[in-house]
C-alpha cells in the first residue's frame, strides 16, 4: 500500500505536518477538491483536509444532475446556461463518460399549470440551442409520447409535455474519483481532519491547526496560502481569521427522497411548481430520486436533516405529476438534505442566483463558496487563476499551464468495461451482468482492479446485501484505495447501500469489522 491510498493516516499526518505547502485547501467538497486538483496540475505543492469525509456534506446531497439549469432561463441568465452546458458536455464526453450519463427530461404541461406549452416549448428549444443541439432539439410532445417515457406520469389534465436532454451522476463517486485525480497529480489529502485554528506569520494566515476526528491527534499544516472552501461553513472559517468578519453568504436547505421504483422510467420529470421552483423525479441508482425543497436555513450546518415537513412537501409536490402508487411512504429508502450557499443580501432564496463568491480576508485567506457541481472544473480553474494573480503574488509566478481536459481516473466506455467484466470469466462463474454494469458505471476501467481482487478472493465477488449490486470488493477497495475510514464512508458514499436502504445493522457491523 502506498501513502496515496490513504490507508495510513498517521503517515499522511506526518507528511502534512512536515512539508511547507504552497497551498492548503480547507474543505474536501467538490469545490475544494477541484481547486486542489487544478493546483496540483499547475505544479503547486498542495494539501487538502476535510473535517468529515470527502464530499460528506453538500457535495453528496445534490440532485445528482450535471445540467445546464433550465431554471436559469427563467432568471434570464443565458450566459450561465451556455457555460454550464459546455462543462456538462465536456464531463460527459471527455472527462468522465464512465460516470456521467445522459438522461431525457420531460416537463409535463397541465391545465392551469404555471407555464403554457408555447412558453415551455420555446424554453426547451432555447435551452437545447445553447448547447448547440448536442443532445437533440428541445421540443413539445403529446401526452401519449410522454406517458410512453414515464408510465407513472399523471395523465389527468395533461395537455402536452416539453422534452430536453441533460446528464446525471452519482455525486459521491464522482467526488472520490476527483480526489483520486488530485492525488494522482501530486496532492496530499486527509479526511476526518478538522481545522480548529489558523496559523499566522505576522498578520498573514500561513497554515492551520488540525485535530484528527478519528483519534484526536493534533497537528499543524503550513502553507504560503490558505484557501477556505468549506461551503456552508465558509463564514465560520472567515471568523477564525477575523472575529468581526461580516456574513458573506446565506444558506438554503434542499432535501431529497429516494424511493423504490415500481416500474422502469425512460426519462426524468421536471415539474414546474411555481414561477421559479420545479420538482424533480429522477430515475437514479435503480430507484426514484425526488426533490428538492428550497428554504432559508440559519441553524448549524452540521445539523441539517430532511425533516418530516420536508418529506411531506416533497411527496406533495411530486404528486403534481407522479401517480400516488409511486409515492408510497413505505417505498422511501433514504432521505437527505444539503445546504445551498447563496450570495448574501436580501431576496427570496428560490429566486437567488447560484453563483460562486470569492472573498479575500484581512489575513490573506481566500474564501470560495457557491456555484454548481456541474461547473466544478471551471470554478477550480477560476479560483486557481485568482490565486495566481493575487497582489504580491504569494504563490510566485511559477505556476505551470494546466492541460485543458485531464480525464478522471478509470476513463473508459462503461459498455465496454461491463462486457469485459462479464466475458472475462468462464460460463458458469461469470459476474452477474447487473453487478458488472454497476461496477462499470461507478468505477470505469478501475472495475478491473476490483475484478482482480475477486480473482484473488472469490468471496469478495459476493453481494454485500442480496437486494443490491454492491459487492464486498468495493468495500475492501474503499478502505484500501479510497480513504474510507468509517462505516458511513463506505455505505453512504463509496457504495450505494444507504441510498438503497440496504445498510442494515448486520451490513454495518460486517463493514465495521472489515475496517478494523
Ligand atoms: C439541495 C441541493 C441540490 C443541488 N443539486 C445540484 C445539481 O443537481 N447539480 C449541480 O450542478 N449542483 C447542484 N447543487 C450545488 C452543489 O451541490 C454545490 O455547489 C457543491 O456541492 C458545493 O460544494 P462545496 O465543496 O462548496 O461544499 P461542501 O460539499 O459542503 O464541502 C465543504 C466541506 O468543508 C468541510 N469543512 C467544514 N468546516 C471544516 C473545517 N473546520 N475543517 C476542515 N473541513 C471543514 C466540510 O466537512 C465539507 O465537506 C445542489 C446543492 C444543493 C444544496
Amino acid at each position: 500500500m502506498t501513502l496515496a491510498t490513504g490507508t495510513d493516516r498517521a503517515e499522511t499526518r506526518h507528511e502534512l505536518a512536515g512539508t511547507a505547502y504552497d497551498l492548503l485547501v480547507i474543505g474536501g467538497g467538490i469545490l475544494g477538491t477541484s481547486v486542489t486538483w487544478m493546483a496540483a496540475q499547475a505544479g503547486l505543492r498542495v494539501a487538502m483536509v476535510d473535517a468529515g469525509d470527502f464530499a460528506g456534506a453538500t457535495s453528496s446531497a445534490s440532485s445528482k444532475l450535471v445540467h445546464g439549469g433550465l431554471r436559469y432561463l427563467q432568471t434570464g441568465n443565458v450566459r450561465l446556461v451556455a457555460e454550464n452546458h459546455r462543462e456538462r458536455r465536456a464531463l460527459a464526453s471527455d472527462i468522465a463518460p464512465h460516470l456521467v450519463k445522459p438522461l431525457t427530461f420531460v416537463v409535463p404541461i397541465y391545465k392551469g399549470g404555471p407555464h403554457g406549452a408555447a412558453k415551455l416549448g420555446a424554453g426547451v428549444f432555447l435551452y437545447s440551442a445553447l448547447s448547440v443541439f448536442g443532445d437533440g432539439m428541445g421540443r413539445v410532445i403529446t401526452p401519449q409520447q410522454a406517458l410512453a417515457k414515464v408510465p407513472a406520469l399523471r395523465s389527468e389534465g395533461l395537455r402536452a409535455a416539453a422534452v430536453y436532454g441533460d446528464h446525471q451522476m452519482n455525486d459521491s463517486r464522482v467526488a472520490v474519483m476527483t480526489v483520486r485525480a488530485a492525488v494522482d497529480a501530486g496532492a496530499v489529502v486527509l479526511n476526518h481532519a478538522e481545522v480548529v485554528g489558523l496559523r499566522r506569520t505576522g498578520g498573514t494566515v500561513t497554515g492551520a491547526d488540525l485535530r484528527d476526528r478519528l483519534d484526536g491527534t493534533e497537528f499543524g499544516v503550513s502553507a504560503r496560502l490558505v484557501l477556505n472552501a468549506t461551503g456552508p461553513w465558509v463564514d465560520h472559517l472567515r471568523r477564525m481569521e477575523d472575529p468581526s468578519a461580516a456574513p458573506s453568504i446565506r444558506l438554503s436547505k434542499g432535501a431529497h427522497l429516494v424511493l423504490r421504483r415500481q416500474e422502469p422510467w425512460k426519462a426524468a420529470l421536471t415539474t414546474p411548481i411555481d414561477k421559479y421552483r420545479v420538482s424533480f423525479a429522477i430515475p437514479w441508482e435503480d430507484h426514484l430520486l425526488l426533490g428538492t425543497t428550497d428554504e432559508a436555513y440559519d441553524g448549524d450546518p452540521a445539523a441539517v436533516r430532511a425533516t418530516e415537513a420536508d418529506i411531506a412537501q416533497i411527496l406533495d409536490e411530486a404528486g403534481h405529476s407522479v401517480r400516488d402508487s409511486q409515492l408510497r411512504r413505505a417505498d422511501i429508502t433514504y432521505a437527505f438534505a444539503g445546504l445551498r450557499v447563496l450570495p448574501g443580501g436580501p431576496g427570496q432564496v428560490a429566486a437567488a442566483k447560484r453563483e460562486t463568491v470569492v472573498t479575500s480576508g484581512s489575513g490573506g485567506m481566500l474564501s470560495v463558496a457557491g456555484g454548481k457541481w456541474t461547473t466544478y472544473r471551471h470554478i477550480g480553474r477560476h479560483v486557481l487563476d485568482t490565486l495566481a494573480h493575487l497582489p504580491g503574488q504569494p504563490l510566485g509566478d511559477d505556476l505551470a499551464d494546466i492541460l485543458p481536459a485531464v480525464p478522471l481516473p478509470g476513463l473508459a466506455s462503461p459498455d465496454a468495461v461491463a462486457m469485459r467484466l462479464w466475458t472475462d470469466r468462464d460460463p458458469g462463474t461469470r459476474m452477474d451482468p447487473l453487478v458488472a454494469r454497476h461496477l462499470a458505471t461507478h468505477y470505469g476501467s478501475i472495475a478491473f482492479d476490483l475484478a482482480r481482487l475477486i480473482r484473488e478472493d472469490p468471496a469478495l465477488g459476493e453481494r454485500i446485501h442480496p437486494d443490491g449490486p454492491d459487492i464486498w470488493a468495493q468495500a475492501v477497495y474503499a478502505r484500501d484505495r479510497e480513504w474510507a475510514a468509517t462505516v458511513d464512508d463506505v455505505v453512504r458514499r463509496r457504495t450505494t447501500l444507504t441510498v438503497r436502504g440496504l445498510d442494515t445493522p448486520d451490513v454495518r457491523a460486517r463493514i465495521e469489522k472489515l475496517l478494523g
